[in-house]
């Protein structure tokens, strides 16, 4: 395969910024591109979080101080870089390089994300330095990767604002859909501000009518190809149901729109090297695994037996993770059935105080921990049984993955990644690795606890299911090649 020179935009990558699981996604596909030979370069906006976190940068010599105008005002930035670590935190001899956009008067605040008036010039400014900044290496990328609607103005300002210079003439753009349910969506008048009223023609015209600026929107529109987290998200989002609004250009431009699962990293997630749990254990030897069990089981004061299945959750409690189905649903197996539920997780009000009360009302099942806690979550997926996602909608999902990797079976709706990652269990062949939903109702739901309660109390059966789920690969190594023949397929001439 030829080496492609990419460069990879995206507002968070981890460890540097990271609110979920687009930061994992951009440096582990980074990593692996750069490990397979190509040229990768890495822009993200140099934050106050990243600038006070000890992170050795180096300014560029390439890009000094640079203006650039939008509408009536003018920012400068500069660029200083750094190697992307390995997941260790060691710098492997091949690291890929982050460019760090260093603009104070706009990447100098509390949070990655804000609620500042000037939210859509930032990430304005992060894909126009990225061009810039490619410009003043006189580097050419091949691909410009693209990922969620911060990013989303980029094809557009490449094919407008920078359309005069030869050097991207063979350049082309992939935009990649995390979360078709974050747009940006901003007031018309910001076309003024980001200097893009002669680009009015490019956009959306349903949407100036009524007087909003979609970025993801845009990028889909202009992006040579467009590609998301799994094969299904990438069917249902051209589907009024799913595609939040943006169904129909998504079915216009089904041609160009590719489903590829997420990679995820076995150098964090492997219950063999684990150095967060406890009890390292193998899908020959699962003894580490009850140790595991006993010791997450303590650590929420609750009675260890070998015999009572522990379901895990760990989860931001949003809407789109589908727990209100729950309150039908856990009371009823909590009070017939020897049950214990381990919650890692935060978000919405409603959701964190529902698991409370369930905790208050079975404190001897129910063991709940509110906030965000990276070492408790590896602990849960070592220590669990189970683990459950109802998800009301999953782009791709990554615990589901990591609970195959931990022997915890999936318990999860047949929707997004989830339907791509997890095989129905079948105890009759004995193929499959976990349990599946199709309705999003609580019925359907209790349906699929029942089966897999069932299928608990056969220990050999369930030995079998956690074995399979075990040997799944869902690494860089399988999942990375599809992007690299998709970087190929955009790159090379037809003929
Ligand atoms: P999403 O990106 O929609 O939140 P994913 O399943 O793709 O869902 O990724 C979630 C990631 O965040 C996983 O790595 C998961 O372990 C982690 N996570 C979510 N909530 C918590 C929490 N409360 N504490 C620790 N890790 C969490």
């Amino acid at each position: 395969m030829k080496s492609t020179r990419i460069a990879l935009v995206s507002s968070e990558l981890a460890p540097f910024a990271k609110t979920g699981g687009l930061a994992d996604v951009a440096a582990g596909l980074s990593r692996y591109l750069r490990t397979a030979g190509h040229d990768v370069r890495l822009f993200l906006p140099l934050y106050r979080s990243i600038r006070e976190g000890g992170w050795p940068l180096e300014p560029s010599k390439h890009v000094p101080e640079i203006e650039l105008s939008f509408g009536s005002r003018t920012y400068t930035f500069s660029i200083s870089t750094t190697p992307l670590p390995a997941p260790d935190g060691s710098i492997a001899r091949r690291a890929p390089y982050v460019h760090l956009v260093d603009c104070p008067a706009l990447f100098d605040r509390p949070g990655i994300y804000t609620q500042d008036g000037d939210e859509p010039l930032r990430f304005a400014l992060l894909s126009r330095a990225a061009i810039e900044t490619c410009q003043r290496m006189q580097w050419a990328p091949d691909v410009f990767h693209l990922n969620d609607w911060h990013t989303g103005l980029l094809p557009l300002t490449l094919r407008t604002l920078y359309a005069w210079d030869r050097l991207f003439e063979q350049t082309r753009t992939v935009m990649t859909i995390h979360n078709i349910g974050y747009q940006g969506v901003f007031d018309v008048s910001v076309l003024e501000e980001l200097g893009l009223m002669d680009q009015r023609r490019h956009l959306d015209q349903d949407d100036l009518r009524e007087g909003k600026v979609n970025f993801l929107k845009t990028g889909l529109l202009h992006a040579d190809a467009i590609t998301t987290v799994s094969r299904r998200y990438a069917e249902e989002i051209q589907t009024p149901e799913y595609g939040m609004g943006l169904d129909g250009i998504l079915r216009r431009r089904k041609d160009v729109l590719h489903g590829i699962v997420n990679g995820i990293d076995y150098g964090d997630w492997n219950p063999e090297t684990d150095t967060l749990i406890p009890h390292r254990y193998t899908a020959d030897d699962l003894e580490g695994k009850r140790d595991n069990k006993r010791a997450l089981l303590e650590s929420f004061s609750l009675a260890f037996d070998e015999r009572v299945p522990v379901l895990g959750i760990v989860s931001r409690l949003t809407h789109q993770k589908g727990f209100d189905l729950l309150p039908v649903v856990l009371p009823v197996l909590l009070q017939r059935e020897d049950l214990r539920v381990l919650v890692l997780g935060s978000g919405e009000a409603s959701h964190e105080e529902y698991f409370q009360w369930l905790r208050d009302t079975w404190p001897t099942k129910v063991g709940i921990y509110r906030g965000y806690d990276n070492d408790l979550a590896h602990r849960i997926e070592a220590g669990a049984d189970m683990f459950l996602m109802p998800s009301r909608y999953e782009p791709c999902g990554l615990n589901q993955m990591y609970s195959l990797k931990y022997g915890t079976v999936p318990i999860v709706r047949r929707t997004g990644g989830l339907a791509d990652t997890v095989e129905p269990f079948d105890s009759a062949t004995g193929e499959g690795t976990g349990f599946l939903f199709d309705a999003f109702e609580s019925e359907a739901l209790h349906a699929a606890l029942r089966e897999a309660l069932g299928v608990w109390q056969e220990p050999e059966t369930w030995a079998r299911l956690v074995k399979n789920g075990m040997a799944q690969d869902f690494s860089w190594e399988r999942q990375g090649p599809l992007y690299e023949a998709l970087y190929e397929a955009l790159t090379t001439p037809p003929g």
